[in-house]
């Protein structure tokens, strides 16, 4: 590894490691996540789950489907009123003034409220298109190439970037806004092994290893973990502890600076 390198050396052994324990114990639950099959559908579903838990973003994506049957109808509605159905669901008002601008340059881009066209292309042209689009990081652009395209990446989400810090994967430096993070874990973990550990990380981080007070002592990885930035006699983070911060890319992060993660 390099200096600059924000995975720790032997990430790549760690993380296999990681691997093996968190399949053991979860076993890829991946229904649980209700990640959508239709690329726009993906793509909109994790826009809601900006700086939210699970049951309520799903929940809000339930509303918002009873309310919009078509995403036509949704684009149609004004941002006060999406904004209506999307209370609840925690930052509605921007997160409404983004899908409505999502759908809009989807339209746009795609001549129909549609990504299917991803479908024809490459990963990384893939990810180039959907990145321009409001409100779309790395991460949910590697949801939607993973749960809707098959393709074998690995999104890099809030828990999973925690995770790999307080394991000792990542550096102390380590930096979850920088694509470098992004691509550097992913490369550590091959190809096969990206989809089931992606999920495993996200339920592992929603279940045990929580932001404040993790479970360590039924943690499966506590005999490894190195609990990095967490106070361990007290069981809490520190106040120089693990802080994330919502991303966007460069172009979109500054028109739609409050969502993106
Ligand atoms: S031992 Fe604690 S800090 Fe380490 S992964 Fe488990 S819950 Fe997280």
């Amino acid at each position: 590894m390099t200096a600059a390198s924000p995975l720790r050396p032997g990430a790549p052994e760690r993380l296999a490691r990681i691997d093996a324990v968190l399949e053991a114990a979860y076993r890829s639950p991946e229904a649980d996540l209700g990640n959508k099959a239709d690329p726009l559908d993906e793509a909109i579903y994790i826009v809601l789950s900006f700086q939210t838990d699970l049951a309520r973003f799903s929940s809000t994506w339930s509303r918002l489907r009873a309310a919009y049957p078509s995403w036509d109808a949704l684009e149609r509605a004004s941002a006060r009123e999406v904004a209506r159905v999307l209370r609840g669901g925690g930052l509605h008002r921007q997160k409404a003034k983004t899908i409505r601008s999502l759908l809009a340059d989807v339209r746009s881009v795609a001549g129909e409220h549609s990504l299917d066209l991803l479908r024809h292309m490459n990963d990384d042209e893939a990810e180039k298109l959907l990145t321009r689009l409001p409100g779309l990081s790395w991460k949910a652009a590697r949801c939607v190439l993973l749960y809707s395209l098959g393709r074998n990446v690995l999104p890099v989400d809030s828990n999973t970037f925690r995770v790999l810090k307080r394991t000792g994967v990542l550096s102390r430096q380590a930096v979850y806004r920088r694509r470098s993070l992004h691509n550097a874990i992913q490369a550590a973990v091959p190809a096969p092994r990206r989809r089931s550990l992606h999920v495993n990380l996200v339920v592992h981080g929603q279940r045990t290893c929580l932001p404040r007070n993790p479970r360590c002592p039924c943690c499966p990885l506590n005999a490894e973990c190195s609990k990095i930035g967490l106070d361990v006699s007290a069981g809490k983070e520190r106040a120089d502890g693990l802080r994330y911060r919502g991303v966007g890319t460069r172009s979109n992060r500054k028109r739609y600076p409050t969502v993106g993660g």
